[in-house]
């Protein structure tokens, strides 16, 4: 089985990540299992940079094979808030259930409440970037939290075509249906992870 380290500090991450790889012959073990998750700035200007900067520093400095995960909410009315700063929309020191607020607050009358979850997945050996992938959900946002499960805006998120938030659906349906599953689709299909070098 081939082996993977995922660049992130976020256990749910980690969780979904593992939950969609392991049954396609990939097993992933958290940052922590490898040596420690390295910091690294979160300083550009799309999902796709702070992805593959994750992995590429990731990777050099662990001499792994990564894997990180850039991800976040964009919601059309807002112009596509809050985007990359979807961890940290509250400010430096905010949570999810601050982000949520914060969310709610500014789409206070709109009734336009469309928006995407956008997840980039970055692989990269310790010699550099491997490549990317992109997957995305749509859905709307809804004026109350429903649901225990999932992180972040789950407990505010309605994937089209269904009645109820991801953080009320089941694990396996969010993981069918989310936009990091779709991306990890996509890297699989693209053939990123069979560009990994062999050893690893
Ligand atoms: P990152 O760790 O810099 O990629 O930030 C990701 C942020 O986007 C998270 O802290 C959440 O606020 C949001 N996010 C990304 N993926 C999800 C998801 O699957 N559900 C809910 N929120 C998510």
């Amino acid at each position: 089985m081939r082996q993977i380290v995922a660049a992130t500090g976020n256990a749910h991450k980690i969780q979904e990540i593992r939950a969609i790889l392991d049954p396609l012959g990939i097993a992933v073990l958290g940052a922590a299992e490898a040596g420690g998750m390295p910091d690294v700035i979160e300083d550009g200007d799309s999902f796709a940079a702070n992805a593959a900067k994750k992995a590429v520093e990731a990777a050099r400095i662990l001499n792994r094979c990564v894997l990180a995960d850039d991800s976040g909410l964009e919601v059309f009315a807002l112009g596509g808030e809050p985007g990359i700063y979807s961890a940290r929309y509250a400010g430096e020191g905010g949570n999810d259930g601050r982000n949520v607020a914060k969310l709610l607050h500014r789409l206070e009358g709109e009734t336009d409440r469309a928006a995407r979850f956008v997840c980039v997945i970055a692989l990269a050996s310790p010699a550099g970037l491997v490549g990317t992938a992109e997957g995305e959900v749509r859905g709307r946002i809804i004026h109350q939290p429903k649901g225990g499960g999932g992180f972040g805006y789950d407990p505010v998120f309605v994937p089209e075509g269904f009645g109820q938030t991801f953080a009320e659906l089941p694990g396996e349906v969010k993981n069918r249906l989310s936009h990091r599953g779709n991306a990890l689709r996509n890297a699989v299909d693209g053939g990123l992870f069979a560009r990994l070098p062999a050893a690893d």
